[in-house]
């Protein structure tokens, strides 16, 4: 006979003799009659002993704690009516009917959990060190579930496409993404070491060099930084790459992915295409590359008003080239005074001086609450008002410095504003996707006093700004790059790739590579670049991301099957661990780590 999931059987079913495995979800006593939910991956059927079925199986059955594996074998009835009152559960799909057992086996016991499994904990450690258990949960056990279908979901139409998928090594060379490299000792090569790849870029490009045309891949990706909610040492991209194709291209192909990858992980359709926006403008208007526009709060320009400013601050800004800007924080003028230093603590981190703002208590300027109104003229005053269509009851507040600078500051802001206002709520249904275009190419690092790739050494200029890169002039550059953006969350990003050996090199010059460095570093690249290489672009998009986002979750660690903890760690096993001293002795390892007997 076979047995059948705990999610599966319905009153049709009555009079039949089954057999169920799983875990006891939850065991009840009932006056000597006991009651266990049993559960597989699939869902719960409820289980009833009676000792008039199976005196054995019911006394066994006094036994059972939660998380005991056992077989029961018994027949489908319709859950009685007792004292005239229905115990069917209209929530559970198999509600209608419980199995009436004749026969029990305790496959394998299980000891008292470190936590139940029915509650939500927040010691996430705890969740961490025992995730084969923390998997069990049915809300855990649905990401699993998701994360599978969102992936087959990219696979397939990828593959319907005519992309192909390739693996690329896991020990590879180093290619620069802008974090820091997870290194591999080499034994055959001792004193060398493989990095582990932070995206296959390379490899991707080299295989349109080889002529693959439409790559992709679900790869892992390995980055050493600091980690936050959505970021993970270990990650997973969908890595797309193709000859032969332009921005508009990749982003039709793209969106499509997406649709497919919310159809089968949420059943809704996105609508297509998104709106696209430049880089200049994302920031402009929201202060960020991955504007977050659930809600408005744009920010606006004031620099033209107060050019001429008697309030020094913001005039001086304007006549050393920087900007005025502001945000209205429609009826946030009752913002607290820890409020207001968390936002100018917000403001400090990120460059300012301090935080201007103006606490609007009536439609009079009289009335308002501010630090520097008393500075304005009356021209001013009036000139805001209308710019900024200020009420009673807003919060203005102003950011004056460079123009990146300013943006930045006020994006941070409006983002903490609508955090305290709590303007998303209800709003975790709304899909705000949208492409930004048009990022700079090269990025000036004033504390090193080199130029740097804003998103790496291969992508590619748009056309009219070749030139330029060509002759040095690096200042104001952009690339043919592209992210797209899901309700302020970067989903994906990549570029059209520079194809051109001559051209390459003038992208290493820009960021100070030597000549000799950057053949050390990438000579297969520029060698690749001799033999006929297709022009080609592509993009990877971050997978867990997008799954926790489809699964509505917070943080990707929950839809990571074994995530690291904050720290890095994995708990479970107790990894990164210390390697036996033959180990490191076999590597030509030795650490500079003391060990604790010798301190
Ligand atoms: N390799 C890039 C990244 O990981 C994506 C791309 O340019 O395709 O962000």
């Amino acid at each position: 006979m076979r047995t059948h999931h705990c999610n599966e059987l319905r009153s049709d079913d009555d009079g039949q003799i089954v057999t169920l495995i799983g875990w006891v979800n939850s065991a009840r006593d009932h006056g000597g009659v006991i009651f266990i939910d049993l559960r597989d991956r699939e869902g719960l059927t409820q289980c009833v002993f009676r000792p008039e079925e199976s005196a054995e199986s019911a006394e066994l059955s006094h036994s059972l704690r939660v998380e005991d594996v056992v077989s029961v074998t018994g027949k489908v009835e319709p859950r009685p009516e007792i004292d005239g009152k229905s115990t069917v559960n209209p929530d559970l799909p198999t509600g209608e009917i419980e199995v009436a057992a004749t026969s029990l086996a305790i496959v394998n016991k299980a000891e008292v959990l470190p936590f139940q499994l029915e509650k939500e904990l927040s010691n996430e450690d705890l969740r961490l060190s025992h995730r084969f258990l923390d998997l069990r949960r049915p809300r855990m056990t649905q990401n699993l579930r998701t994360r599978h279908l969102v992936t087959k979901a990219a696979r397939d139409y990828l593959d319907a496409n005519g992309y192909i998928e390739v693996e690329t090594p896991i020990l590879s060379k180093s290619t620069p993404e802008g974090a820091r490299d997870f290194l591999v000792p080499s034994r055959m090569h001792p004193g060398s070491f493989y990095a582990l790849p932070q995206a296959p870029q390379q490899y991707k490009q080299l295989l349109m060099v080889a002529g693959v045309e439409r790559y992709f891949q679900i790869a892992r990706c390995f980055r050493d930084e600091d980690l936050r909610a959505d970021r993970q040492p270990e990650f997973t991209q969908v890595d797309i790459e193709s000859s032969f194709t332009d921005p508009d291209q990749i982003i039709d192909l793209v969106e499509g992915c997406l649709a497919a990858m919310f159809r089968a992980g949420r059943g809704i359709e996105i609508p297509l295409p998104f709106e696209r926006m430049t880089w200049h403008e994302a920031m402009n208007r929201f202060g960020s590359d991955k504007p977050e526009r659930r809600f408005g709060m744009e920010i606006e320009d004031l620099s033209e008003l107060f050019a001429e400013s008697g309030f020094k601050v913001f005039s001086g800004a304007v006549k050393n080239g920087g900007v005025v800007k502001a945000i209205n924080a429609k009826g946030f003028s009752g913002i607290t005074t820890g409020q207001v230093d968390k936002l100018t603590e917000i403001a400090v981190n990120h460059g300012a001086k301090g935080l201007a703002y103006i606490q609007v208590r009536g439609v009079d300027p009289e009335t308002w609450r501010s630090p520097i109104t008393k500075f304005f003229s009356d021209e001013e005053l009036t000139g805001l008002q209308e710019q900024l269509h200020i009420e009673e009851g807003d919060l203005i507040l102003f950011a004056a410095d460079k123009w990146e600078a300013a943006c930045e500051i006020l994006g941070r802001i409006r983002l903490e504003c609508a955090a305290m206002q709590q303007l998303l709520e209800g709003k975790e249904n709304v899909f705000d996707f949208l492409w930004v275009k048009e990022f700079p190419l090269l990025a000036y690092d004033d504390e090193e006093g080199r130029w740097t790739a804003v998103h790496h050494p291969f992508t590619r200029p748009i056309e009219a700004d070749r030139q330029k890169l060509e002759s040095g002039e690096y200042e104001g550059l952009r690339a043919q790059a592209y992210d797209v953006v899901l309700n302020g969350h970067e989903l994906g990003g990549g570029s059209i790739r520079i194809h051109e050996a001559d051209l390459q090199a003038c992208m290493f010059k820009a960021l100070g590579i030597t000549e000799e460095e950057s053949r050390a570093e990438f000579g297969h690249i520029l060698d690749a670049f001799q033999f006929g290489a297709p022009p080609h672009g592509g993009i990877a998009l971050g997978l867990d991301r997008i799954v926790m986002l489809i699964a509505g979750e917070h943080s990707i660690r929950e839809v990571i099957a074994f995530p690291k903890n904050n720290k890095g760690a994995d708990l479970m096993t107790s990894s990164p661990a210390q390697a036996a001293p033959n180990q490191l002795r076999d590597l030509r390892i030795k650490s500079t780590v003391r060990e604790k007997k010798d301190e």
